[in-house]
C-alpha cells in the first residue's frame, strides 16, 4: 500500500509548482479536488492559492512600464485605476532612488479581491513571492481606498524585491525586514520605545519571529520584531547611507570560493561575511550597537 502523506506531499508539491508559475487556475482546480477540509497542513497553502485564483478571474492586467504590470478588479478599485498605478509606480521609485536601484525584475502588483480576506490573517498589509516569471506583490484590497497606505504597503514589498535580486534571495529575513521595514516611512515612536527600554530580541530569535505565524496571539510581539528590523535598518543607514545597504545585499552573492571556505570554517553564514566586508563588524555586534544607537535617542534629554 502507498504511504497517504507521501501521495499528499506529492499532490501538494505539483500544485505549488503551478502556484509558482502564476497559472492559478490549475492550481485552483488541483486544491478543489481534496477540499479545505483536508487541506491541513497545508491550509496555508490552499488560502493563498485560493485568494490568487479568485482574484485573477476578475482581474485586469495592465503593463505599465517594462518591469511592471498592475493587476486589480476594476470594480474594487473605487475609482479610475490609473490613480492606483500612479501611486504605486511613485512608490516604487521613490523607494528605488533611496537605495540607488535600477528597476530590472520583473513584477507584478496585484490588488486582491475583496472578499478574499484570508491570506491576511498571516499577511495583514500585503505580501511578496518570488514568482518563476516574475516578483509578485499581492495587496489587501482595502489599501486602495487609503493612497498613503498603498505607497507603504507598496514601498515596503518592493523594497523585498530589491533586497531579494541583490542577494539572490540569501539575505536573511531580519535583514530584508530592514530594508522594507525604513522603506515604508517614519518608525512608530511607542516601538522604539519599548524597545530601548529592553525588548530587544537576539538576531536568531528575531528571525524565528519573523518566520513564525502571525495571528492574534502574537501580534505585539511580531509589531515589535518588524520595529527593531526597522531599527537596525536606521542604524545602517546612519553609519554609511541608504545606497550602502544594497552593497551589502549584493554582498551576500560574493562567490569566492577562499571567502566562503574562510567563513565556513568559523561556522559563519553569508550573511556574516556580508556585515562584516561592509560595516567591519560581526551581525551580533551589529544588533547590540544599533540597540545601544537607540537607547542614546530614545534617553530622556536633560
Ligand atoms: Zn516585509
Amino acid at each position: 500500500m502507498s504511504n497517504p502523506h507521501v501521495q499528499d506531499s506529492a499532490f501538494w508539491e505539483a500544485a505549488i509548482e503551478h502556484y509558482h508559475w502564476d497559472r492559478l487556475e490549475a492550481a485552483y482546480a488541483a486544491i478543489q479536488q481534496r477540499g479545505v477540509g483536508e487541506a491541513g497542513t497545508y491550509i496555508r497553502w490552499y488560502r493563498l492559492i485560493e485568494a490568487e485564483a479568485l482574484s485573477r478571474r476578475r482581474s485586469k492586467r495592465t503593463k505599465v512600464n517594462s518591469w511592471l504590470t498592475f493587476e486589480c478588479i476594476p470594480e474594487d478599485a473605487l475609482r479610475d485605476e490609473s490613480d492606483l498605478i500612479a501611486a504605486a509606480v511613485e512608490a516604487c521609485d521613490s523607494i528605488a532612488e533611496r537605495l540607488g536601484w535600477s528597476h530590472s525584475a520583473p513584477t507584478l502588483i496585484s490588488v486582491l479581491a475583496e472578499e478574499v480576506d484570508a491570506p491576511w490573517a498571516t499577511n495583514p498589509y500585503g505580501y511578496y513571492v518570488s514568482k518563476e516569471l516574475y516578483e509578485k506583490i499581492c495587496l489587501p484590497a482595502y489599501l486602495v481606498e487609503d493612497r498613503e497606505e498603498l505607497s507603504e504597503a507598496v514601498a515596503h514589498e518592493y523594497a523585498h524585491v530589491i533586497s531579494e535580486t541583490a542577494s539572490d534571495g540569501m539575505s536573511p529575513a531580519w535583514l530584508s525586514e530592514a530594508v522594507s521595514v525604513i522603506a515604508e516611512g517614519s518608525p512608530d515612536p511607542e516601538a522604539l520605545r519599548i524597545l530601548a527600554d529592553g525588548a530587544w530580541l537576539k538576531p536568531e530569535d528575531l528571525e524565528l519571529t519573523l518566520d513564525g505565524r502571525y495571528d492574534e496571539s502574537n501580534q505585539r510581539e511580531v509589531w515589535l520584531a518588524y520595529q527593531q528590523c526597522g531599527t537596525v535598518g536606521r542604524y545602517l543607514s546612519s553609519l554609511k547611507g541608504e545606497p550602502k545597504l544594497l552593497d551589502l545585499m549584493r554582498e551576500h552573492t560574493n562567490e569566492s570560493v577562499w571567502r566562503n571556505l574562510w567563513l565556513s570554517l568559523r561556522g559563519k553564514s553569508r550573511v556574516d561575511g556580508a556585515v562584516e566586508a561592509i560595516y567591519g563588524m560581526s551581525v551580533r555586534e551589529l544588533h547590540e550597537r544599533a540597540h545601544e544607537w537607540l537607547r542614546v535617542q530614545e534617553a530622556p534629554k536633560p
